[in-house]
């Protein structure tokens, strides 16, 4: 973990309002690290012998994702995951690319899609959009 890490989620804690703790410093720089979709169980591990117990690092995502600088992610995978919201507004979320072929799973942080029209009677409070297709890697060993 870089000092550069656990600077950035500092000040995200103190933009937040949240009071700096031990567990939220090392979880926040986590999902900084990341930067992407993560599991609880992958926090833990990569927290290792640092780690908080389950049930504080649950209440932490919670505390996050109340704030709104932690979204749960919208993925095919059963599990929850969790990352930054980055670039997310209120009424939406990144996109999420997810490989056909590989699996791996990218955050599209930089696409602004136009928000769905709702049928009528219909109030969209909120869009999160999946994609599927090929990954640059998996584009190129097709091209082979
Ligand atoms: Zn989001
Ligand atoms: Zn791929
Ligand atoms: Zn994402």
């Amino acid at each position: 973990m870089t000092p550069g890490i656990r600077q950035e989620a500092r000040e995200l804690l103190r933009r937040s309002g949240l009071r700096l703790t031990g567990p939220r410093e090392a979880i926040l720089s986590v999902l900084f690290e990341v930067a992407g979709p993560i599991t609880h169980e992958q926090i833990t591990a990569k927290l290792a012998a640092g780690a908080p117990n389950k049930v504080t690092i649950y209440r932490v995502l919670e505390s996050f994702v109340e704030a709104g600088i932690v979204h749960r992610a919208f993925l095919a995978e059963r599990a929850w995951h969790f990352e930054l919201a980055d670039n997310c507004t209120e009424d939406q979320c990144h996109p999420h690319f997810t490989c056909r072929s590989c699996e791996a799973t990218h955050c599209f942080t930089d696409a602004a899609l136009p928000m769905t029209k709702s049928p009528r009677g219909f109030t969209v409070l909120h869009q999160r959009v999946q994609l599927e297709g090929l990954c640059p890697a998996c584009n190129e060993k097709k091209a082979m």
